[in-house]
């Protein structure tokens, strides 16, 4: 289907900023925090409270947290709390946030790059089993999300975590979160650049550093040198995209200002071309200028996309050279279009070095802590000591000899990953929904392996690339902007005239050349139980009325 976008990110008008009021910028002498979020950073630094969990909330229990700490700081170790159980949908705006709260915790694991080694997943299958459980979700953002952790447990989590080089350690918060990765950095054929010493540089300058533990707000980083350009990087703060340079070679594109949930924006290029060696560096500016000059009255304004929107990407780029890098940047191309229309990199596909990668595709990023480890030990068993986690909530083995390949695939599809899955299996994506998320007005795991498994029955001709994006509100964490169908969570009357369980449809969204977000179908909300009928009709209608190369 063909992608109409609402409102066309780039051609945003300039907003006059008030003079007045200001928008609680440090750089312009903004220092009195103008909220309780600014307030409590000001209070004390988010990575404090470390040192308060390990000495008094894991000895003392849940009920000695402050609760400046338990909704506040503890994002910044990955610790939020969960959804208290059997609270539904339509009591989530109304009840205060310690109604909601439940006496567990979601912990978070950054997994930067995407990259885990056997030895990780290992180690995080254990802490599954052992702690959480056996839950496990892999996000949309490369990391693996846990459920059910005891206050209690969490120092021994990070003692685990940390003995195989993992960690927690700002994956959520006002700072700068995981930084995504191409899955298939450093082993892909037509790599253009390899970015992983850049991802790797950042996280150690900058992670768990007080540079940058007090921000507006979350602050997301892209990097991809792969042609597919695999890493969302339209719809992050700021993105390095691989491009080669007539003069200077293979380098980076710099994109900044993109995110989606209220006021979605696409990202836009400075127009500078950076080396490897200096992508950290001019990281470190563009995060400088959030810290610096980001709103922060009010934190429904406080991404780094609304300055963005105010200042134009000629202004950011010119204070970045002239207030925090101190030089001019050169000149650079744009990317091309994206090399293929999957960006997801499953199948099988060889490495550079002539070894093989294996992708598969675990139905909407679920899986568990058992299966965790057994997919450790088959990818281990088949001389791999090296896997990945993608945007699109799927997993890599990496690094598999040719001859070793089949008995691969037959083990991941026995434990039910398939390498060649149909499109619904393969581009449906969902965010953690009501049954674990205080925000959630609805389901959308389980909806979306159902609706999967029903339109693989429904429609088992089908072959296109399409995405269908669940979330669980109207927050953006399943990317429903940018999906072929997006569909955002929210009561909805049925035939008698009840409040259930739906959906809001947008049609149309998409990234890539044809970047855009999707048109909301005025009017048309779908009840859960109507799902697979409306997605069968939509796509039936597709497939007789499309134009020639109509997505
Ligand atoms: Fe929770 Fe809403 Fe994000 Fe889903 S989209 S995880 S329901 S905040």
């Amino acid at each position: 289907m063909a992608a109409t976008p609402e409102k066309p990110a780039t051609a945003a008008p300039r907003r006059k900023v008030s003079r007045h009021r200001g928008e609680g910028q440090w750089a312009v002498g903004h220092h009195t925090p103008l909220n309780g979020n600014e307030q409590f950073k000001k209070d004390d630094d988010g990575l404090n409270v470390r040192t308060r969990i390990e000495t008094i909330y894991s000895k003392r229990g849940f009920d000695s947290i402050d609760p400046n700490d338990l909704r506040g700081r503890m994002r910044w170790w990955g610790l939020y709390t969960q959804r208290k159980p059997g609270i539904d949908g339509g009591k989530t705006a109304v009840l205060e946030p310690e109604e909601l709260d439940d006496r567990y915790f979601m912990l978070r694991v950054r997994v930067d790059g995407g990259r885990l080694t056997v030895a990780q997943l290992r180690v995080i299958g254990e802490i599954s089993e052992q702690y959480a459980r056996g839950t496990a979700d892999i996000t949309d953002r490369q990391n693996i999300q846990l459920h059910w952790i005891r206050i209690e447990d969490v120092p021994a989590i990070w003692e685990k975590l940390e003995a195989v080089g993992l960690s927690t350690t700002e994956a959520c918060g006002d700072c700068p979160r995981v930084i995504i990765g191409s899955p298939v950095a450093g082993i892909a054929d037509d790599e253009i650049i390899d970015g992983t010493p850049a991802v790797d540089e950042i996280h150690d300058r900058y992670i768990g550093n007080k540079e940058f533990s007090n921000l507006p707000r979350k602050f997301k980083t892209a990097i991809s040198g792969s042609p597919v350009q695999d890493v969302v990087h339209e719809i992050n703060d700021v993105a390095f995209v691989g491009v080669e340079h007539p003069e200077h070679g293979p380098g980076f594109d710099l994109w900044v200002g993109g995110g989606l949930s209220t006021n979605p924006r696409l990202a836009e290029r400075l127009g500078t071309w950076v080396p490897l060696d200096e992508v950290a560096d001019v990281w470190a500016g563009v995060v400088g200028i959030f810290r610096d000059y980001g709103y922060r009255r009010l934190r429904n304004r406080a991404r780094l996309k609304f300055l963005m929107a105010d200042w134009g990407p000629e202004k950011f780029r010119q204070v970045l050279e002239d207030e925090y890098l101190e030089r001019k940047l050169i000149d650079g191309p744009a990317p091309a279009e994206p090399s293929q229309k999957w960006r997801d990199h499953i199948g099988v596909h060889r490495q550079k070095d002539g070894r093989f990668y294996v992708g598969f595709a675990p139905r909407v990023g679920r899986v568990d802590g058992a299966t965790l480890t057994k997919i450790a030990e088959l990818a281990g068993a088949h001389g791999s000591d090296r896997l990945r986690t993608t945007v699109e909530q799927k997993m890599i083995v990496l690094d598999v000899a040719e001859d070793q390949v089949d008995s691969l695939v037959a083990g991941l599809e026995a434990l039910d990953f398939q390498v060649k899955p149909s499109p619904f299996r393969r581009g449906t994506m969902a965010c953690t929904g009501i049954e674990f998320c205080k925000l959630a007005i609805v389901e959308t795991k389980g909806r979306g392996a159902q609706l999967i498994d029903e339109l693989e029955r429904r429609l088992p001709e089908f072959d296109e690339p399409l995405t269908i994006n669940l979330n669980g509100c109207p927050n953006a964490c399943a990317r429903i902007q940018v999906a072929d169908i997006g569909l955002k969570g929210q009561l909805v009357l049925d035939d008698n005239g009840e409040q259930v369980e739906g959906y809001q449809v947008h049609l149309g969204g998409a990234l890539g050349l044809e970047a855009g977000f999707g048109r909301k179908v005025r009017g048309l909300k779908v009840t859960s139980a109507e799902l697979p009928d409306y997605i069968e009709r939509v796509l039936k209608n597709f497939q007789a009325e499309r134009e020639d190369g109509e997505r």
